[in-house]
């Protein structure tokens, strides 16, 4: 299988190529047609699998369809910048396909600036993301894809309560992608409370 053959809009399959993705990884040949389905997914998936582009696949064809807004939780600044990067690396030439980059230890006036304009996909961390939220600079009521990164990193930063908060703005009927390297008890009691309904990938 190769990403050209995949049926993508024909810019996404150029950036795919212009990134040097060729073919899908074992991660994103699970993960991209379930995700493009609109089930929700447990992905058990370490870093290094691929498994950013495996969720930003679908957000971005969905984006580029339907024109949801798609909130990316992640526990570090770092991987929240990561997960953008790859996401504008998809995203190059679309129109009006604008990120948003919500994380602490950035200035936060920037980023309530850029929530002015039409955002597609947020990218965000719990603290900074609530943060913004109690000062009503966004709203996550257009929300239809949710992802949460690193499940059981957001746990171990003590995380939960923050992703649960955040998680009661955006409207029931939403799909969920969670992608954890491990699914311990822990993990597995958070995922649940996320999802509905999940196709399980292990990798
Ligand atoms: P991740 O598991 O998301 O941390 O990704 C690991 C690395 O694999 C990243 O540097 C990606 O740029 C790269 N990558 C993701 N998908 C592919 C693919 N289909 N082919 C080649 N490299 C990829």
């Amino acid at each position: 299988i190769e990403f050209e053959h995949c049926g993508f809009p024909a810019t996404l399959s150029g950036n795919l190529k212009k990134a040097g993705y060729e073919a899908p990884t074992p991660v994103q040949m699970q993960m991209v047609p379930v995700g493009l389905s609109g089930r929700d997914v447990i992905a058990s998936a370490d870093t290094g699998s691929g498994k950013t582009v495996a969720f930003l696949l679908p957000v971005v064809v969905r984006a580029i369809e339907v024109h949801p807004v798609a909130l990316i939780l992640t526990p570090t600044r770092e991987l929240a910048i990561q997960i953008e990067r790859q996401a504008k690396e998809l995203l190059m030439g679309l129109p009006n396909m604008r990120t948003a980059l919500l994380v602490g230890g950035m200035p936060l006036p920037q980023q309530l600036h850029r929530l002015k304009s039409s955002i597609k996909i947020i990218i965000a961390t719990p603290g900074r993301l609530i943060e913004i939220l109690k000062q009503k600079a966004v709203q996550l009521d257009k929300v239809k894809v949710v992802v949460v990164d690193e499940v059981d990193t957001m746990l171990k930063m003590g995380f939960q309560q923050q992703v649960l908060e955040v998680l009661e703005q955006v409207p029931e009927d939403h799909q969920t992608l969670l992608a954890s390297a491990t699914i311990p008890t822990g993990t597995e009691e958070l995922a649940g409370r996320l999802v509905c309904d999940p196709v399980r990938i292990a990798i």
